[in-house]
């Protein structure tokens, strides 16, 4: 973009009942994107969107209050509840800017390294994550879940910034090309790698909830969990093949054994052979069709993505 000109950020915050933060939240977005504009590094233009998935309490109504109240403030309602990562990709189809920045409606992740990701973007980064440097205010259960599943997700080839969720800034063309990805199962997370692009990490301390409690119970968790899992990687269908492969080639070794045993030595009871010998080779026929028809199912997996194969990034 031109040096000159002013980046006009958008910041996307979904909000999921959160009546008793929205109220802070509003409060220091608004004066710290005012900061940003009076500092120069923002267009006057620039705005917030709150994102309502699907409200249980006043939280929609709040947001209608501040957009009214501030010119920056921008509401989106969904019909229902979605969930926060279809809730966090309404916000970003809807935003416009040049720079576009998610983060969570409680607080906990710190609002100040807004403007370094800003100044990464001015210097040419597409992409800017935020990276929580110490999570000591995580549970227990938390951290040590979050680091296997990170390692997991690792194994089974899912790229992944190590300990940043969804804290993160977009470019315009970043955002335009993640808009083009058509699969339902979106895992932000595991797409936003896949973009390419200079990208950059800003570190932060991880802070508590300013206020209510996690809308992210442990259903809500494993499923995201999951979900990171299913929707990128075949693995877990490769391993059954594999298994099939190995499983069958020592049915057949075994087999052969019962065979020979049966043939060349004098002691074997009658009837062994023959019940032995089905068992093994017809178990490791059956994994191994399941292997193959499980080569086909990820490969119909991938195709039903329908990911599109290249974004280019500069042509001369
Ligand atoms: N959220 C949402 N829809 C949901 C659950 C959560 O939009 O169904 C939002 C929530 O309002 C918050 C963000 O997602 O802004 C992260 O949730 P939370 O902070 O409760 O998760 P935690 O930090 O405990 O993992
Ligand atoms: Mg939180």
């Amino acid at each position: 973009m031109e040096a000159d000109k002013l980046v006009k950020l958008a910041i996307v915050v979904p909000c999921y009942n959160e009546e008793e933060v929205l109220p802070e939240t509003v409060s220091r977005l608004t004066r710290f994107v005012d900061d940003l504009k009076s500092k120069g590094k923002a267009a006057e233009d620039s705005a917030i969107y709150f994102v309502d998935d699907g409200r249980q309490d006043s939280t929609w109504s709040l947001i209608q209050g501040f957009a009214d109240k501030h010119d920056a403030v921008k509401g989106v309602k969904l019909s229902r509840n979605r969930g926060h990562q279809n809730a966090l990709l309404a916000g970003l189809h809807v935003a416009k800017g040049d720079a576009i920045i998610s983060i969570d409606a409680d607080l906990q992740d710190d609002i100040q390294v807004m403007e370094t990701m800003v100044d990464r973007f001015v210097e040419g980064n597409d992409v800017v994550y935020g990276v929580r440097s110490s999570r000591e205010k995580d549970s227990f259960f938390k951290r040590s879940t979050a680091q296997l599943y990170y390692k997991v997700l690792h194994a089974f080839g899912v790229e992944v910034v190590f300990d940043h969720a969804d804290y993160r800034l977009l470019s315009r063309r970043a955002l335009n090309d993640l808009k083009s990805y058509s699969e339902v199962n979106f895992f932000l997370r595991g797409v936003v790698p896949t973009l390419g692009y200079k990208s950059c990490k800003v570190t932060y301390a991880r802070q508590e909830r300013f206020a209510g409690e996690s809308k992210y119970p442990l259903r809500k968790m494993l499923a995201l969990a999951l979900d990171g899992i299913t929707s990128f990687s075949a693995v877990p269908l490769k391993m059954i093949a594999a298994l099939g492969v190995i499983m069958f080639l020592v049915s057949l070794g075994i087999s052969i054994w019962a065979v020979g045993a049966k043939l060349f030595s004098d002691g074997v009871v009658p009837g062994w052979t023959s019940s032995v010998l089905p068992m093994y080779l017809l178990g490791g026929i059956q994994l191994l069709s399941l292997g193959v028809v499980g080569e086909y199912v990820a490969k119909i997996y991938m195709e039903t993505k329908r990911r599109p194969r290249y974004f280019i990034e500069e042509e001369i």
